[in-house]
């Protein structure tokens, strides 16, 4: 028989944390009864709370619908209202096992259970298997709404069969469910993947293969800015390009560790004439077979080898997303060769002054920088020398604080053969990302016996520095996406400015105007549509165009340009030669706002 467990909780009394956890699981039960009302047959699996409401997962025999989760929100809060008690009680296995008879999920989960541990929930009608957590009544579940329909595998693994996952967001008021659905349509509307395929910036066809990222005509265009704009960085100070193939021979990335560490995230290798190929998932290898190819004296050193370099990861096809999670990307990738500690501390130094350089010039703001230590107590996951991580820790704790940036400390966030810096960024929905990372290396330039000459003719070995300043373009140009939500800078803009004749008579001077902005290089086009002057003008907003030039009788007559900026707006007359000089400054200066 049923053992039934006192469960009573004082809601007020507890940490809000808790409270919401007990609120969102009490919810999840909620949402399985609703469920069993809807398709009877349907096969629970298991409905925990996460961090903004709660989900259930379910096999069922048809797909969900949106009228479906309408329907079972309906009928939850039918539930709710009744105030249903949640009674817990112990029971044995047998019982357990006749009760889910027909629940292969619920069996499942019952072979982890101890025989002494063995409770299960029931309100209403609706039992299950669960090891307690609830609210009183379901009267105490309060602001929900089901907020859509995913696949899971059962246990997360893909041998298991497919789940259908139903989510829901909880909240304990009404105000606080409101400002996360909010939330949310500002993450939709910021949303790369939409902004992208609307203003035409990129695409991906499944016939190009998933995370193949496609660069349309407009994406191609704000990428080549970017490129061509840290190149030039970079060679004011002193690094070195460098162009090298993406496809190596396995046995440079057994020599690197990466073929042991990382060849589950590498593609399939080749073979031919008997010999394996890789498509390289990092630049570092060839970058290090250019330094070991020739004798280097310390009087050369720092050696900055750069390249936006193409790599390559197998993610998996359900976890591609958007040009944030792809699998071919390209690096803007940079390896400096240093002598002692001094030289390193000097190269950071300059790689965060250069970040910061950028970041400001892009008008980023939502970022930190993190100095990721390792954990002495964890031998398993990092190398064993204390004294290297004590001096290394402190070297990139001391650059931060001269540069003078906020940073945090986190332990355990290492690499597996140095303390690194990482910088966080806060992407449109909300997530917590490492952009790039700066990493102080002793262990690659030892695999690879890297040696350059001491001032008193000895051999020494290098220490490494990996660093990206603009991460991939991939994910470089998605954050700016989101983060401009498709309105570049003029000299990022795919398009700088639509000139709009009003008439077909104006058509020879819009030519004139597109060939004195031409001549400049800004990006200018003619629309000679017959349409009328508003749709034009509504056809480049949308298009999120910094300028609109606007010509008719008035203007050539006057050699110049009504002009309208993107956002609404409306300058009047400008002289041809003032435009021109206008533009020029604006996107010579990366100006943010036209
Ligand atoms: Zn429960
Ligand atoms: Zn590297």
């Amino acid at each position: 028989m049923a053992e039934p467990l006192a469960s009573h909780v004082n809601l007020s009394s507890l940490p809000r944390e808790e409270r919401l956890a007990r609120m969102r699981h009490s919810a999840a039960h909620v949402l399985a009864e609703a469920m069993l009302d809807l398709m009877p047959d349907a096969e629970l699996g298991i409905g925990p709370p996460i961090d903004t409401g709660f989900y259930y997962d379910f096999r069922l025999p048809r797909p969900l619908t949106q009228e479906d989760l309408a329907w079972l929100e309906e009928r939850m809060r039918k539930s709710i209202a009744k105030s249903h008690p949640f009674h817990m009680a112990k029971i044995t296995r047998a019982e357990a096992e006749a009760r889910w008879a027909k629940q292969p999920f619920k069996l499942d989960l019952l072979q982890d259970l101890d025989d002494d541990n063995i409770t299960q929930c029931t309100h209403a009608a609706f039992t299950d298997l669960c090891r307690g957590g609830h609210v009183n009544h379901t009267g105490e579940v309060p602001a929900f709404k089901l907020m859509s329909i995913a696949g899971a595998y059962w246990r997360g693994s893909e041998k298991n069969p497919q789940l259908q996952r139903v989510y829901g967001a909880l909240f304990e008021t009404a105000e606080e469910l409101a400002a996360y659905e909010q939330q949310l349509e500002e993450a939709r509307r910021r949303d790369h993947r939409r902004i992208g395929r609307d203003l035409k910036l990129f695409d991906l066809y499944d016939e190009v293969g998933p995370g193949h990222v496609v660069w349309l005509p407009a994406g191609a265009t704000v990428r080549r800015e970017l490129e061509r704009w840290i190149e030039d960085l970079e060679i004011e100070r002193g690094y070195q390009h460098v162009i090298t193939p993406v496809v190596a021979k396995r046995a440079l990335y057994v020599r690197s560790g990466h073929w042991a560490h990382y060849q589950d995230a590498m593609y399939p290798v080749m073979e031919r004439e008997g010999e394996e190929y890789c498509l390289r998932p990092m630049n570092c290898p060839h970058h290090i077979m250019i330094y070991a190819s020739e004798p280097h004296s310390y009087r050369e050193l720092p050696i900055r080898i750069a390249e936006l370099g193409n790599m390559h990861r197998w993610e998996k096809s359900g976890q591609v997303s958007g040009m944030s999670r792809v699998r071919i990307m390209t690096l803007n990738d940079a390896h400096i060769f240093c002598t002692d500690a001094a030289m390193v501390e000097v190269e950071v130094e300059g790689v965060l002054r250069l970040m910061e350089e950028v970041y400001g010039t892009l008008g980023l703001k939502d970022y930190t920088y993190r100095l990721s230590l390792g954990d002495p107590e964890d031998h398993e996951k990092y190398v064993y020398n204390p004294p290297m991580w004590e001096a290394g820790e402190a070297l990139l704790r001391r650059v931060l604080q001269r540069v003078g940036l906020d940073f945090y400390e986190a332990k355990g966030e290492a690499a597996f053969y140095g303390p690194k810096i990482d910088v966080q960024f806060k992407t449109a929905a909300s997530k917590d990302e490492t952009l790039v990372t700066v990493q102080v290396d002793f262990h690659l330039p030892a695999q690879f016996e890297l040696e350059y000459v001491t001032e008193e003719g000895a051999r020494a070995r290098p220490i490494l520095v990996h660093r990206g300043i603009l991460s991939t373009m991939e994910r470089m140009v998605a954050l700016l996406i989101e983060e401009y939500e498709g309105a570049f800078p003029l000299w990022l803009a795919p398009t700088q400015a639509v000139i709009i004749p009003i008439a077909d008579r104006h058509l020879p001077y819009a030519q004139e105007v597109a060939a004195a902005l031409q001549q400049h290089r800004l990006r200018v086009e003619v629309n000679a549509r017959s349409e009328r002057m508003n749709a034009k003008i509504r056809d480049a907003q949308l298009r999120k165009v910094p300028y609109m030039l606007v010509l008719g009788d008035r203007e050539v007559e006057a050699r110049a340009v009504a002009l309208r900026v993107r956002g609404g707006g409306d300058l009047g007359a400008v002289p041809l030669e003032a435009l021109v000089a206008r533009l020029v400054h604006e996107r010579n200066t990366k100006a943010l706002l036209p």
